[in-house]
C-alpha cells in the first residue's frame, strides 16, 4: 500500500461507462495542495468527463474520489461539491451580460440565491474592496462600471475566472481557458492562472501547446479515459506515444506492407 500522502484531489481507478462506451478507464490521478496542474489529451480522451466526475455532474461507475484528507465526493451532489470548494469553469463563459463586471463578481460573491434582486442591497465596504481585488487579479479593474456582455470574448473568460476566484475556491478546475482567444489573450491567461499558483489547487484543461508550454508545470496526458503519461512538457512532448495519439507527429513516412 501507498503511503498515504495528503492531497487535495485523489482519484483512484474511476470508471464511467456511457452506453457501453468507456468514457473514463481505470484512472487514477493525484494532486497536491497549491498545485497548478495542466491536463492534455485529444478530443474525446475524458477530460471534460473527468471535471464531471470530480464536480458531481456525473457519478463514476466505479473507483474512488476524494477532496482533501477523506471527503468522499462519489457520495455528494453538485452543489455540496461545490460548497466544499471547488470551483468549475466551463468551455464557453456564462456571465450576465446586460450586468456590469462589478456586479457579475457581486452576484457570485452573494451565491445563487436571490440573484437579482441581490444587486440592490447594499454592497458593504468589505464585499467593495473583495469585489475590486478580484477585478485586479483579472485585470479587469478599468472595465467595472462596463456591461459584460461589451466584454471581449477572453475578458468575459477572465471575468468568469473572477467570478470563480469571489468564492475563494480551494480547487480550481478549468476547461480550455484559451480556446477561442487571440494569442496575447491566451498569454495573459496563463499569467493569470499562475498567479493563482499556490493561493488555490488548480487543473487547467488545454490543448494549445505554446500556453502549455507557458504554465511549464507537472502536464498529464489523458487518452481513451486513462493517465498515458505525466510530466514536465518536454518529457510528455518527447514521448512517443503521446506523439503518436495527441501531438500528431507521425512516424517517418515508412510505407506500410499493404
Ligand atoms: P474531452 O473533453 O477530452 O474532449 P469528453 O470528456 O468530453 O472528452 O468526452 C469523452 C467521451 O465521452 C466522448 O466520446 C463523449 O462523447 C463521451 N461523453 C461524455 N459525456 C457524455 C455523456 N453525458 N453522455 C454520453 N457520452 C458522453
Ligand atoms: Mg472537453
Amino acid at each position: 500500500m501507498r503511503a498515504r500522502r495528503e492531497f487535495v484531489l485523489l482519484l483512484e481507478d474511476v470508471n464511467k461507462t456511457f452506453d457501453g462506451f468507456r468514457a473514463i478507464a481505470n484512472l487514477t490521478f493525484y494532486m497536491d495542495e497549491g498545485e497548478l496542474r495542466v491536463v492534455i489529451g485529444p478530443n474525446g480522451a475524458g477530460k471534460s468527463t473527468m471535471l464531471d466526475l470530480i464536480t458531481g455532474r456525473t457519478r463514476p461507475d466505479s473507483g474512488k474520489i476524494e477532496f482533501g484528507r477523506d471527503t468522499d465526493l462519489t457520495a455528494l451532489n453538485e452543489y455540496e461539491i461545490n460548497r466544499l470548494g471547488i470551483g468549475r469553469k466551463f468551455q464557453t463563459p456564462s456571465v450576465y451580460v446586460d450586468h456590469t463586471v462589478f456586479e457579475n463578481v457581486l452576484l457570485s460573491l452573494r451565491g445563487p440565491r436571490g440573484v437579482f434582486s441581490s444587486i440592490f442591497h447594499r454592497v458593504t465596504p468589505a464585499q467593495r474592496d473583495r469585489i475590486y481585488a478580484v477585478l485586479s487579479t483579472i485585470n479587469l479593474t478599468d472595465k467595472a462600471q462596463r456591461k459584460a456582455g461589451a466584454l471581449s470574448h477572453g475578458q468575459k473568460q477572465w471575468l468568469e475566472i473572477g467570478m470563480l476566484l469571489a468564492q475563494d475556491p480551494r480547487l480550481l478546475l478549468v476547461d480550455e481557458p484559451a480556446a477561442g482567444m487571440t494569442d496575447e489573450e491566451t498569454h495573459k491567461t496563463g499569467e493569470l492562472l499562475l498567479s493563482l499558483e499556490g493561493k488555490h489547487s488548480i487543473v487547467v484543461i488545454e490543448h494549445d501547446m505554446a500556453f502549455v508550454r507557458q504554465l511549464a508545470r507537472k502536464v498529464t496526458v489523458l487518452h481513451q479515459g486513462t493517465v498515458l503519461c505525466e510530466g514536465t512538457v518536454d518529457q510528455v512532448q518527447n514521448d512517443e506515444r503521446v506523439r503518436e495519439v495527441y501531438l500528431g507527429r507521425k512516424k517517418e513516412a515508412k510505407p506500410k506492407s499493404p
